[in-house]
């Protein structure tokens, strides 16, 4: 898979908006986007009128970036939300939100989604009694999601842990704090994905 190596907060910058790529660094005044609000590059202040197919491409770039996703994996998840039935708009934020990375994430137990992603990969987390290592695992309810065994004594990864206490988390995910566990109660809903995204302009888009 190809990785992006420039500085994620670039890509903030592009978006005009917070994708929360670096930790706690996104909840402080050091955030760019504070300061400048306009995307990089020589041309970046310039006045743009962004219209039709321009939005709906910056709508789906917003959203897969904010998920710390490539296309191909994005398009992959569009197209098995388009066989589901429903809304595929709703469809697929509801799988995205259902992404083990993403959950590990909203749960506290990781800095960001791509750190969530490596932390997955290199085999720290179960769910239930089993290890998983593939960051796209959608989550199912009553799911229990911990550390492995080695992991929880991890200092780090207890430091993490310990600093993201006081992290609202979503109500369809109950956190034992002290267990370093977390337990998925029930489905995430359209109203559980708070980012402000349009997802019909990514349906729009894919549909052309
Ligand atoms: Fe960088 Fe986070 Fe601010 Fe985005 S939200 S610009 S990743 S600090």
């Amino acid at each position: 898979m190809s990785r992006y190596r420039e500085p994620v907060c670039r890509l903030c910058r592009a978006e005009r908006t917070k994708l929360f790529l670096k930790g706690s660094k996104c909840l402080n005044q050091k955030c760019p986007i504070e300061r400048r609000l306009y995307p990089p590059g020589e041309h970046g202040r310039a006045r743009r009128r962004i219209l039709g197919y321009g939005l709906q491409l910056r709508e789906k770039q917003k959203l897969k970036r904010y998920y710390s996703m490539s296309e191909r994996q994005f398009r992959l998840f569009f197209q098995r939300a388009e066989k589901k039935k429903g809304i595929t708009g709703e469809n697929l934020l509801i799988m995205l939100e259902k992404r083990l990375d993403n959950v590990i994430f909203i749960s506290g137990f990781s800095y960001s989604r791509a750190h969530a992603r490596q932390l997955i990969t290199h085999g720290h987390f179960r769910v239930n009694d089993w290890k998983v290592d593939i960051p796209s695992f959608q989550v199912n309810k009553n799911d229990i999601i911990s550390f492995r065994d080695k992991s929880e004594k991890h200092e780090e990864l207890k430091a993490i842990v310990e600093s993201n206490k006081t992290k609202a988390v979503p109500g369809w995910i109950d956190i034992d704090w002290e267990k370093m566990k977390a337990k998925i109660l029930s489905f995430p809903t359209r109203e559980d994905v708070t980012f402000p995204v349009k997802e019909h302009m990514v349906v729009e888009l894919y549909s052309k």
